[in-house]
């Protein structure tokens, strides 16, 4: 059970605010950033920085009713070949603006369900990868995927053609949850998987596992947590489910069945955190664990850890090219997503021109703060002497700070044991745009808690 002061600092602290998986975040991407903006940034890449690739393949074979992603449900093949044989054009088509292709450190399948695709479709993007940019052995190849849509057939087949790392949506192994989310996948099944993908030289294994969803209950938790040390994966992601119906329409299917209260999603998370710390596992950033031999638990270390879209990273780009739709790319003074809709991304990929739909480029300002918000997402401090001209919300900090939350010794500030849960919004004190009244009306993030 928590206790009041708990409790109240829930109700302070627990409301809306930015993951920062990115900085500015997607809500400040505009209409308006031109082909030509990127294309300018392609050529201006050097050949000795470390660049990653993101490829999307917006496709599944049912929906899971939490489901936050850019997706559509297709039961025809033909959709799908004939959006790969886009995207490999589009592949072609940056890689022709880029002078000097630099070395590729990482390659990384997201959706949607990457291996709902056919792997000869997967290894035709790779082969397309291969011929339009620079790979070597160590450039390495991660794909999330749906448990669902695995066999043992299909991870031969993925580790035959060089997947490396696969990150398995869990989510809850409870029934009763797994019902109210529409996604059903036994223990059983994905123990099988585990060890298949053991067997066929994929050691490096993720799961994402999501606390605050319907039905989902203290216990029922804790025996996901239980059943997730036995499988023993290398990382353990714990995200916060984001009930966002105004934007994803289908998480209103949700409503009907009982959520569990911040209160209780924050013991969940406390107690999934003591499972796993118990097990060997340990904590990286504000929702990750890692086996200690894992490499993400020896970048967070060394200090090298990082934070992107797909959560943290040991990935060394700074560098991200995203590939597909609605996929967004990173870049050094600006993020650029591609269209979200099929025809309008066939259409310019047809008439050679890049897909570019929106973004948004960084002032001097804003690159300080990605800094210094990425600092504190995965270090838990930050040292604002480093930062001269960050724009910092000190009075919100100081009430962190009296509520022990944060500790501040002259210039350098760390997040407390009792703070970490609320470490997006120490993050927020240096985040100008939320002093926007208009990003910070509550519908335009998920709860911190
Ligand atoms: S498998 Fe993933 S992307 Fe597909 S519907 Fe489910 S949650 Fe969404």
């Amino acid at each position: 059970m928590i206790d009041d002061k708990t409790r109240i600092l829930i109700g302070k602290y627990g409301g809306s605010v930015p993951r920062y998986t990115s900085y500015p975040t997607a809500v400040q991407f505009q209409k308006g950033i031109e082909p030509q903006h990127l294309e300018i940034q392609l050529a201006a890449v050097e050949n000795s920085e470390a660049i990653s690739l993101y490829i999307h393949i917006p496709f599944c074979h049912s929906l899971c009713h939490y489901c936050g992603c850019h997706t559509k449900i297709t039961h025809k093949y033909d959709i799908i070949s004939s959006y790969i044989d886009t995207l490999c054009r589009e592949i072609t088509l940056v890689a022709s603006k880029i002078r000097a292709i630099p070395a590729v450190s990482r390659i990384h399948f997201g959706g949607g369900s990457p291996n709902y695709a056919c792997t000869s479709d997967i290894a035709k993007i790779l082969t397309t990868i291969k011929n339009s940019f620079f790979t070597t052995h160590n450039t390495q190849v991660d794909m999330e995927c749906d448990p669902r849509l695995l066999n043992v057939t299909k991870i031969r087949e993925l580790s035959s053609i060089g997947v490396r790392r696969i990150s398995l949506g869990i989510q809850d192994f409870d029934e009763r949850v797994q019902s109210a989310i529409n996604r059903i996948q036994s223990f059983t099944e994905v123990r099988r998987h585990v060890e298949h993908l053991r067997d066929n030289h994929i050691a490096d294994i993720n799961f994402d596992l999501i606390v605050g969803l319907p039905e989902q209950t203290l216990q029922s938790i804790q025996e996901t947590a239980k059943a997730v040390v036995i499988l023993r994966p290398s990382r353990i992601a714990v995200f916060s489910y984001a009930h966002v119906p105004w934007m994803k329409k289908h998480q209103k299917l949700l409503e009907k069945y009982p959520f569990p209260s911040p209160e209780t999603r924050y013991e969940m998370q406390n107690n999934i955190s003591q499972i796993l710390q118990s097990a060997g596992y340990q904590s990286i950033g504000i929702d990750h664990y890692a086996l200690p031999k894992d490499s993400l638990f020896k970048a967070y270390k060394s200090g090298r850890l990082q934070r992107n879209f797909q959560g943290y990273t040991d990935d060394p780009a700074t560098m991200i090219l995203g590939f597909g739709l609605s996929a967004i790319s990173q870049l050094k003074n600006s993020y650029i997503q591609n269209t979200l809709e099929s025809r309008e991304y066939r259409a310019s990929i047809e008439s050679g021109h890049l897909p570019v739909s929106k973004g948004v480029q960084l002032t001097d300002q804003d690159i300080q703060a990605r800094k210094a918000i990425m600092h504190i997402m995965c270090d838990l401090e930050l040292d604002l002497e480093k930062f001269p001209n960050l724009k910092v919300r000190h009075y919100q900090l100081s009430l962190m700070a009296q509520d022990r939350l944060v500790v501040q010794k002259g210039q350098k500030i760390k997040i407390t044991k009792a703070g970490k849960p609320f470490t997006r919004v120490v993050a927020s004190c240096f985040d100008p745009y939320l002093e926007n009244a208009a990003d910070n009306t509550g519908k335009r993030h998920a709860k911190a808690i």
